[in-house]
C-alpha cells in the first residue's frame, strides 16, 4: 500500500492506501468477517509476551500472502470485498446501454476500455504520438515551459508539480503551490543512499528505464545511453529535494511569494510561458514549496543539453502512461520493476482489478455515488457520527488531565479540539463529470483526458472560496484521513464495515477497533505536524514556549522507541518520520479507551464480565489489534520502513501497547513482561 500521494497541503492518512487484494480473497468473498474473532486468538502464545501473535495468529494460518499481494492485512480483506463490489457495479454498467445515466456510461465504459487489452495492444504507442512528437520537437530550452505545462496537465510528473493549496498563513484562501518532483524511484534518498541493497536498487532502475526505452523502439546501445541520462537527472533533482523527513514539517514547506517575484528566481525558465501553457494564474501568491530545488532546476535547465531534457521528458511520458493505458509489455516491465523487484510480488494482479481501481481513481465520485447508494445506509453514518463526538468528549476531559501543560495552552487546545468537523462516508455534494469525455476504445486517451480533468479542476480553486465539503478520499476507500489546513475528519464509506466496524458486534469491539481510528484521525490535530496549525487550519503557532519544549520532550520518547525497531536485517524504522502516525496510534488508542469506559460505565457494564472466554476489556484490546493482523513481504517492509510515515502493523499493535498500563492491567502482565514499556512513553 503506498502512502497517500504527495498532493499538495498533505493530508495525513490512517493507513497507507489499502493494497490491492489477491486471488484467493476473490474466491472466498469475506462474508464473514468479524471486528472481534475469538478464532484466530493463538492460545499458545502468552498475550504478555506478543500480543500481536497472540491476536493475529490464526488468521496468518488462515490468510497465506497471494503471490500478487506484498501486504495483505485485515483491510485488504475489506477492499477486496469492496472491490469485488465495485466490478459488479463497473460490469453492469459497461453493458447495460439502454438505461444508464451519464455517470454510469462513464464509469462502464471506462471500466470497459480498460480491460479491452486487445485493442491497447493493437494500438501500441499511438495514442502517445502526439505527445511523443512535441517532445521531439523540443530544440531550445526557451521552449520547455510550454511543453512542460502540457505534460503536466496530463499528468506527466517531470521535474516539478503545480496545483493549488490553502495558504498556510491564511486558511481561507487557494493559492498557487509549486513543489519538488521529477523522480522515478520512491523517493530522494533512494539516489544517495551508499549500502549495497541500494546500489543494487539504482542498477535495478537504471535496467528498467533501458528496458521501457527499449520497447518504445529505441536501439539497444541507445536505450542505455538514455537510461544513464534520465539517472543523471533524477539524481541532480533528488540531492536538491528535501529528505521525506524534512517534509513533514510545513515550516520547511512554507515560502510564500508571488508570481513576479518567483519568475524572477527562475530567470531560465520562463514562468509567464508556463503559466499561459498550463492556464493557471499570471499573478497571484505562489508558494514555493522547495526553493533550493527550484534553484537546481533553474540551473539544470540552461546546463544541460537539451537532448538529454528531451530523453528525461520521454521516459517519464512512457512511465506515466505504461499501466493499463500501453501495450502489456509495458505494463509488465513496469510492474517488475515497481511490483517485484522493489516490493516483492510475484504475480501481477488480474486486469479487472486493476481497472476497477483505475477507475476508483479517475472517477471516484461517480462511482462512489453508485456504491453508498447499495451498501452504505444512512444508519450507519448516524453511528459513526455519535462515536466521532464520544472520542471528542473524551479527549476533551483528557487535556484537563495533562500534567505538562499550561492552562492557556489547553484552553486552545479545546478550541481547536471543538472546530474540528467531522465527515463520515461520502460528499454532501458529488463532483460533476459533465465536461469529462468518456470513449469505448480509448484507454489511453481516456486516461489522459482524466488527467487533465483533474489539472483543470484542481487549479480552478485558486482564489475562490475553500470547499470545506471536498473529499481526498473516494467513497468505497477502506482507508481514513486527518486534514490539518481543514481541521477536518474523513472517514470514506469503505472503512464503517467490518472488520472494522459493525452493528452486530458490542461497544468493546467496536471502540476497539473503529474508535481507535477516529481517535487516530483526531489526534493528528495535535501531533508534532498538526499541532503547529490552529483551529483555523492556518500555520501559526498557539502554544507558550514551555509547553512546546514539554510536548516535544515527551515526543522524543517515542522518536527513541520506534528509532529502535529494526524493521529488515540492516533497516530500522525512522523515529522522526513516523513519529505523527505513533502519536496519533497510542494518543488514538487511549482515547477510544476512555470514550468506551465513559459508555460502558453509563450502561452499568461489568467490564469484567466474559463473552467467548475474554472479559469485555480484553475484547477491546483484542479487536484493537486484530485490525492490524497483517502479512508483508520482506521486501515491501524494507520500502515501507524507507519510505512511509506509518509503522509496521506488528509495531502498531505492540509497541503502542507496551506504553499502555491500561492494557497490561487487562491481561495482568508482569511489569518484566515484553508487553509492557519499563517507562512508558505518553504525550496525549
Ligand atoms: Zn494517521
Amino acid at each position: 500500500m503506498v502512502s497517500l500521494a504527495a498532493v499538495v497541503g498533505g493530508v495525513v492518512a490512517f493507513g497507507q492506501n489499502a493494497a490491492p487484494a489477491g486471488a484467493a480473497a476473490a474466491a472466498t468473498p469475506a462474508a464473514e468477517l468479524r471486528v472481534f474473532d475469538p478464532s484466530l486468538i493463538d492460545k499458545t502464545v502468552d498475550p504478555c509476551e506478543n500480543f500481536y501473535r497472540f491476536s493475529c495468529n490464526g488468521w496468518f494460518k488462515r490468510n497465506p500472502l497471494p503471490a500478487d499481494e506484498t501486504h495483505y492485512g485485515r483491510e485488504t480483506e475489506l477492499y477486496e470485498l469492496n472491490r469485488l463490489r465495485l466490478r459488479q457495479i463497473l460490469e453492469d454498467a459497461s453493458t447495460a446501454f439502454a438505461t444508464r445515466s451519464a455517470n454510469e456510461q462513464k464509469i462502464g465504459d471506462e471500466y470497459a476500455s480498460c480491460m479491452d487489452t486487445a485493442t491497447v495492444n493493437k494500438l501500441g504507442l499511438t495514442p502517445l504520438q502526439a505527445e511523443l512528437e512535441r517532445i521531439a520537437a523540443l530544440t531550445s530550452a526557451a521552449d520547455l515551459p510550454a511543453l512542460l505545462a502540457q505534460l503536466h496537465t496530463i499528468g506527466v510528473n517531470a521535474f516539478f508539480g503545480m496545483g493549488s493549496n490553502q495558504d498556510y498563513a491564511d486558511s481561507n484562501s487557494v493559492i498557487s503551490y509549486y513543489n519538488a518532483g521529477g523522480l522515478g524511484l520512491p523517493e530522494r534518498d533512494y539516489y544517495t543512499r551508499t549500502d549495497a541493497k541500494s546500489v543494487e536498487q539504482r542498477k535495478q532502475y537504471l535496467d528498467h528505464v533501458h528496458k521501457m526505452f527499449a520497447l518504445a523502439g529505441e536501439p539497444d546501445a541507445q536505450a542505455a545511453r538514455d537510461a544513464e541520462t534520465v539517472m543523471a537527472i533524477e539524481t541532480r533533482l533528488a540531492k536538491a529535494s528535501l529528505t521525506i523527513t524534512e517534509r513533514r514539517d510545513p515550516q520547511n514547506l512554507n515560502h510564500p511569494t508571488d508570481v513576479a517575484n518567483f519568475s524572477k528566481e527562475l530567470p531560465h525558465f520562463s514562468l509567464a510561458d508556463y503559466v499561459g501553457a498550463a492556464h493557471a494564474p499570471a499573478a497571484g501568491k505562489v508558494n514555493d514549496a522547495e526553493p533550493k530545488f527550484f534553484a537546481e532546476f533553474n540551473s539544470l535547465v540552461t546546463d544541460t543539453p537539451i537532448g538529454q531534457i528531451r530523453t528525461y521528458l520521454r521516459w517519464h511520458l512512457l512511465h506515466t502512461y505504461a499501466g493499463t493505458g500501453l501495450p502489456e509489455s509495458f505494463d509488465q516491465e513496469t510492474w517488475n520493476f515497481y511490483a517485484h523487484t522493489l516490493n516483492g510480488a510475484e504475480k501481477q494482479q488480474e486486469r479487472w482489478k486493476r481497472c476497477s481501481s483505475r477507475v476508483d481513481r479517475e472517477l471516484g465520485e461517480a462511482l462512489g455515488q453508485v456504491y453508498v447508494a447499495k451498501y452504505f445506509p444512512p444508519a450507519e453514518k448516524q453511528r459513526a457520527l455519535e462515536m466521532a463526538l464520544a472520542v471528542e468528549q473524551a479527549m476533551d476531559r483528557d487535556i484537563d488531565s495533562l500534567d505538562w501543560m499550561s492552562a492557556a495552552t489547553k484552553l486552545r487546545a479545546k478550541e481547536k479540539l471543538h472546530a474540528v468537523m467531522n465527515k463520515v462516508g461520502y460528499p454532501d455534494k458529488w463532483r460533476d463529470y459533465s465536461t469529462l469525455a468518456i470513449e469505448r476504445g480509448d484507454s489511453l486517451g481516456n486516461e489522459m483526458r482524466a488527467h487533465a480533468f483533474e489539472f483543470a479542476r484542481d487549479l480552478a480553486k485558486i482564489g475562490k472560496p475553500v470547499d470545506k465539503n471536498e473529499w481526498e478520499m473516494t467513497a468505497p476507500t477502506v482507508n481514513a484521513y486527518y486534514d490539518p489546513q481543514m481541521n477536518n475528519v474523513n472517514f470514506p464509506a469503505g472503512i464503517m464495515q467490518s472488520p472494522f466496524f459493525s452493528g452486530k458486534e458490542d461497544d468493546a469491539a467496536n471502540y476497539g477497533d473503529m474508535g481507535a481510528v477516529v481517535g487516530h484521525e483526531l489526534t493528528h490535530g495535535f501531533d508534532d505536524e498538526g499541532r503547529q496549525f490552529d483551529k483555523d487550519g492556518n500555520l501559526r503557532n498557539w502554544w507558550t514556549k514551555e509547553d512546546e519544549q514539554g510536548f516535544n520532550d515527551r515526543a522524543e520518547c517515542m522518536v527513541k522507541q520506534y528509532d529502535a525497531i529494526e524493521a529488515v536485517p540492516g533497516v530500522h524504522l525512522n523515529g522522526k518520520l513516523t513519529l505523527g502516525e505513533n502519536l496519533a496510534d497510542l494518543g488514538g488508542l487511549r482515547l477510544a479507551w476512555l470514550a468506551w469506559l465513559d459508555k460502558a460505565e453509563a450502561a452499568h457494564v461489568d467490564l469484567r464480565a466474559a463473552t467467548d472466554g475474554y472479559t469485555l476489556d480484553q475484547r477491546f484490546w483484542i479487536a484493537y489489534a486484530q485490525g492490524w493482523c497483517t502479512q508483508t513481504r520482506p521486501e515491501q517492509l524494507r520500502t515501507q520502513a524507507q519510505t512511509d510515515p506509518h509503522s509496521p502493523e506488528e509495531y502498531r499493535t505492540n509497541s503502542v501497547l507496551t506504553d499502555l498500563p491500561e492494557f497490561a492491567k487487562s491481561f495482568n502482565c508482569k511489569k518484566t513482561a515484553a508487553m509492557v514499556a519499563p517507562r512508558p512513553c505518553r504525550v496525549w
